[in-house]
């Protein structure tokens, strides 16, 4: 509200300041144009005054003859003119007047009276001549005084172009001036004439108008020099001289006769000189006059079109500010209604994608879409199928008010299922007689038109939406239906894919062995399929360490490697015996793989584990002897061979003892094969007991021989072993009478001390350790003998 009033408040004053600034520039071009007006009006006013003051000049000039001077036929002469002249004047009057309707501005009352006085002086006839002559030149006075002061009224005076200037001051100061003072000799000398006088007061007069004249005519030679236009000049100065020339033999004449006192001239004769002199001047006038008014006649023109420049330049000023006042306004409207538009669809699609949010299932998504759908754009009737990659075919994944929805359909079949192939949406008007066809059913309303839509994603068909109307709808028209269309597709998309992974995860869990730790190696979560091999529910197994379902046979130097090795950042791998809920033990192969965060730093480890107990139980059975359960003789040779090659690998030193029980045919011939049998168990289980460290083992090479090997640090310690275990063997007090050597089971052991540096053959010295035996037989038995080996 606010931006639109700043806006409004804009606009006016843009287009308040355009009509200020023009109407100003239009009003001041009126102005000078009604000023030039009126100047041409004073012009044409003064002129026509002047005209009547020659008339009245005339007048006076006539007043001052009589009968006796010029005889009677002269003076009725005259007295016809002056009846002419005054018919005339008459009419001006009339036409002054007018002026009052024609100039209303110039005119003013004191005209009145003047014309009064005149009309007064026009009625009588017969009065004194010097009275005459002063009530003529009195009203010839105020006259010329008011032209002058016409020329203040009109403004003429008040012109600032030099020319014209000049040509006024010609106009309404020198020339009046110059004719009026002609005027006065004119009148003056007739009258001393006409008396024959010679009377110095009136000579005094005429001489010192003479003067005034030709001061006037400098005046007005000055002036018009001072004009620019030298046509105009030129012209005006010829004329001027053609006065002054006239003027000139005027006073001559005057100068010859009544100054000189020689009044022998005809009176009626200088009447006719001193008027054509006045005729000359007043030819002046005009002239001057009409350059005038020429001057401001062109002054008048110029403002006109100036003014229609003007206009025009300011009519295409403002319909350009007006152009852009009317874009702004426009695309204001513009904005402010896309503004609303866009408002409107934000609200829509987060409306959409806030319902969508809500949603868990397929169903929910599709149920919320039709409902958004059916509230937005009038549909009465809806249905959204999707697609299933697997065989082809649509499933109806949520439908909205309709009974009779074909759950799924064949890719093809139909109109959902020929959109599909399409991926063209299809607009059906349905008449009522085919509606069935479509197996739709309304359960409020029936639509006479559906919208069949396929869903795309990623140029995919993904699915099918069907929409119903009552009436025809355009909706896929609509700019904003591809949104609603993407973000439906995005979370059906995602759903989908939710809905797939957590199948995955389902089953990784049912059929995948994981367990999860932390740091410290405490568990943190088991897969289900765990809880079944552990015999744990994963309540008894989470929170307890991972040492709670190893082996206790497990040797600890393999869980301290695993340890150092994930630790370390490293992946571990390797195979381990576990004991379960009911203390039976199973193998897995198991991946240890440390979990790290983006610097690095672990936070806990993850397992994945193979059940391999079969494997394994088949592995035990090839390589255990079935009687003592020791390695059997298969196994010493692959298994002697490679810790032979792992203690040069890991510069150990290895010991190999062959071992013999001391006349054991004798002992079954004695005791008997059962008891024989017992006493290899016995004595197996103790030789087990006695080496049980990780790399030791023992071997039943067959019948009652035996083999150990171990690592040992030097022979000494090699020898003390073995010689302390063949104590505890006599210790075990089997009784054995048929033994010579002693009362109890004995045997003999050869011991072969392998130095990491030396380099003989497996074969060789399994042959150097066996005549070592045989050496400790020959010597007595119940004893240990050392082989010698080569270096
Ligand atoms: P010596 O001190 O020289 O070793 O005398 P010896 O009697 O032990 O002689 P020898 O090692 O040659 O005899 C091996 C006897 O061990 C033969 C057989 O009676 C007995 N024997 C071999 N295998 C088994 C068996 O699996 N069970 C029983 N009970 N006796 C066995
Ligand atoms: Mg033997
Ligand atoms: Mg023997």
């Amino acid at each position: 509200m606010q931006k639109i009033y700043k806006f409004a408040v804009l606009i006016l004053f843009l287009i308040g300041g355009t009509l200020f600034l023009f109407n100003n520039f239009v009003a001041n071009y009126n102005e000078q144009i009604e000023k030039t007006k009126y100047k041409i009006d004073g012009v044409e006013f003064a002129q026509k005054i002047q005209k009547f003051i020659l008339k009245i000049q005339k007048l006076r000039g006539y007043s001052q003859f009589d009968e006796i001077s010029i005889g009677q036929s002269n003076y009725n002469n005259i007295k016809n003119s002056v009846e002419l002249i005054k018919a005339d004047v008459s009419k001006d009057i009339v036409i002054i007047k007018n002026f009052d309707t024609l100039y209303p501005t110039l005119y003013d009352n004191d005209y009145n009276h003047i014309i009064n006085e005149i009309e007064g002086l026009l009625q009588k006839n017969q009065e004194d001549k010097t009275l005459l002559y002063q009530k003529y030149t009195y009203i010839i006075e105020q006259l010329k005084e008011k032209m002058y002061y016409l020329g203040f009224k009109s403004k003429l005076l008040l012109e600032s172009d030099s020319d014209k200037y000049f040509l006024i001051e010609i106009m309404l100061k020198h020339l009046p001036n110059l004719i009026e003072t002609t005027g006065k000799i004119r009148a003056k000398t007739t009258k001393a004439i006409l008396d024959n006088s010679t009377d110095a007061e009136l000579r005094y007069s005429i001489q010192s108008n003479c003067l005034l004249c030709e001061e006037h005519a400098k005046q007005i030679y000055k002036t018009i020099n001072e004009i620019k236009n030298d046509i105009e000049k030129t012209r005006l100065l010829s004329l001027l001289e053609n006065v002054n020339d006239e003027t000139k033999k005027m006073q001559e004449y005057v100068k010859k006769t009544v100054i000189s006192d020689k009044i022998d001239i005809n009176a009626l004769e200088f009447f006719v000189i001193s008027t054509n002199v006045i005729d000359r001047m007043f030819v002046l006038y005009s002239t001057n006059a009409e350059f005038l008014n020429q001057e401001l006649n062109k002054k008048l023109d110029t403002l006109k079109q100036d003014k229609l420049y003007g206009i025009f330049i300011g009519a295409i000023v403002v319909l350009f500010i007006f152009i852009t006042i009317f874009s702004m306004v426009r695309s204001y409207i513009l904005y402010a209604s896309s503004e609303k538009k866009i408002k409107n669809n934000l609200t829509s699609i987060i409306k959409l994608k806030n319902d969508l949010e809500k949603c868990k299932t397929i169903e929910e998504i599709s149920s919320s879409s039709l409902f958004f759908f059916a509230n937005k754009f009038n549909v009465v009737q809806g249905a959204i199928y999707l697609f299933n990659e697997e065989n082809n075919k649509l499933y109806i994944a949520s439908s909205y008010a309709t009974k009779e929805m074909k759950p799924i359909v064949e890719l093809g079949e139909g109109l959902i299922g020929e959109v599909a192939v399409q991926k063209k949406h299809i607009y059906t008007e349905v008449n009522s007689d085919k509606k069935n066809n479509f197996k739709i059913e309304s359960i409020t309303v029936q639509p006479s038109n559906i919208c069949t839509i396929p869903l795309i994603s990623y140029d995919k068909i993904f699915g099918v939406l069907q929409l119903g109307f009552i009436q025809k709808n355009e909706i896929i028209q609509n700019e904003d239906f591809q949104y609603f269309i993407d973000m439906i597709i995005g979370f059906l998309r995602d759903a989908k894919y939710l809905d797939t992974n957590k199948k995955y995860i389902e089953l990784i869990d049912k059929y995948v062995i994981t367990a999860k730790t932390n740091k410290k190696g405490i568990i943190t979560d088991v897969s289900d399929a765990f809880t079944k091999i552990s015999g744990y529910s994963k309540k008894e197994i989470i929170g307890k360490s991972h040492s709670f379902v190893s082996h206790p046979d497990t040797p600890k130097e393999l869980y301290k490697n695993m340890w150092e090795t994930i630790t370390s950042g490293k992946i571990f791998k390797g195979e381990i015996k576990n004991l379960n809920k009911s203390s039976k033990e199973y193998w897995v192969d198991i991946t240890i793989t440390p979990q790290v965060d983006r610097y690095d730093n672990i936070l806990g480890f993850s397992a994945i584990l193979q059940d391999i107990t079969d494997k394994k139980k088949i592995e035990e059975y090839s390589i255990t002897d079935a009687l003592t359960g020791l390695y059997n003789r298969r196994f010493f040779d692959l298994n002697f061979a490679k810790e032979h090659k792992i203690s040069k690998r890991e510069n150990k030193n290895l010991v190999l003892l062959i071992i013999d029980i001391d006349y054991f045919k004798q002992y079954n011939d004695f005791y008997g094969h059962q008891k024989g049998d017992e006493v290899l168990k016995t004595i197996s289980r103790e030789m087990k007991l006695f080496f049980k460290r990780a790399n030791d083992y023992v071997y039943r090479l067959g019948g009652e021989e035996f083999a150990i090997s171990f690592y040992s640090n030097n022979q000494k310690n090699a020898f003390e072993r073995a010689v302390s275990m063949k104590k505890s063997i006599e210790e075990l007090k089997i009784e054995h009478s048929a033994s010579s050597v002693s009362k109890y089971v004995s045997i003999s052991i050869g011991l072969s001390f392998i130095p990491r540096e030396c380099s003989m053959e497996i074969d060789e010295i399994y042959k150097m350790t066996d005549q070592a035996l045989y050496r400790a037989k020959n010597a007595g038995r119940n004893r240990v003998e050392i082989a010698t080996l080569n270096p």
